[in-house]
């Protein structure tokens, strides 16, 4: 009768002892799992035997790659969907109109002489200036392709341009007219911006309006 209990208790002492190991590894698990964020790089999975560098080491190989793998600072701040209008501020002085010639275009002033800016970020396609007189600026990038006409421009193809850079200066430059449709060609009338702007992404013309809203 001596015996029994003493076997209880050792069972019960196997039975505790085993709970504490399973506790124990229980945490540990966990403990892995919580800094498996930290090891979880693609280049330590790929290759095993760098695990076995120090962290130290295998921190500045990832600094090492990252520095290498990083697109040029400029390229970040060059978004293509960013879309002003190329004036601060503008009268409009027709709506969209245009279609017979491919156009959705606006017309918009701010003034013989005002400053036009880049409506995008994008490069410098075309500078020419047209059968009718119109003098042509071609801006565009990977989504965005914008065309003004009249005015004069100062910028030369090729060159790259921010949102918001001075291109030109408005004018009256080709077939321009006044309030009573009389040509303005040699006379002091007519001012404005012919703009027109083609999502490469749609395949067609989109009217300026609703982009600047
Ligand atoms: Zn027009």
């Amino acid at each position: 009768m001596r015996r029994q209990p003493d076997i209880l208790s050792i069972v019960a002492i196997c039975f505790f002892a085993f709970m504490i190991l399973n506790v124990l590894r229980d945490r540990g698990v966990e403990r892995a799992v919580s800094t498996q964020p930290f090891e979880n790089s693609a280049d330590l999975q790929a290759q095993p035997d760098e695990v076995m560098k120090t962290a130290g080491q295998s921190e500045l190989l990832l600094l090492e790659k990252a520095a290498t793998q990083q697109p040029p600072a400029a390229s970040l701040s060059f978004d293509p969907e960013a879309i002003a209008p190329p004036y601060d501020h503008y009268t409009l002085t027709q709506g969209p109109h245009g279609q017979s010639y491919g156009h959705l275009a606006i017309d918009i002033s701010d003034g013989k002489g005002a400053v036009l800016k880049s409506p995008i970020n994008g490069v410098v396609t075309a500078l020419f200036t047209d059968d009718l007189g119109n003098t042509t600026l071609v801006i565009e990038n990977e989504i965005y392709q914008v065309i003004m006409l009249h005015g004069l421009y100062t910028v030369s193809v090729g060159e790259q341009v921010a949102l918001g850079q001075p291109i030109g200066k408005e004018s009256n430059q080709g077939n321009t007219v006044d309030a009573l449709g009389r040509s303005c060609r040699g006379r002091d009338c007519g001012y404005h911006t012919h703009l027109n702007i083609f999502d490469k992404r749609l395949g067609a013309n989109v009217n300026p309006l609703e982009l600047f809203q």
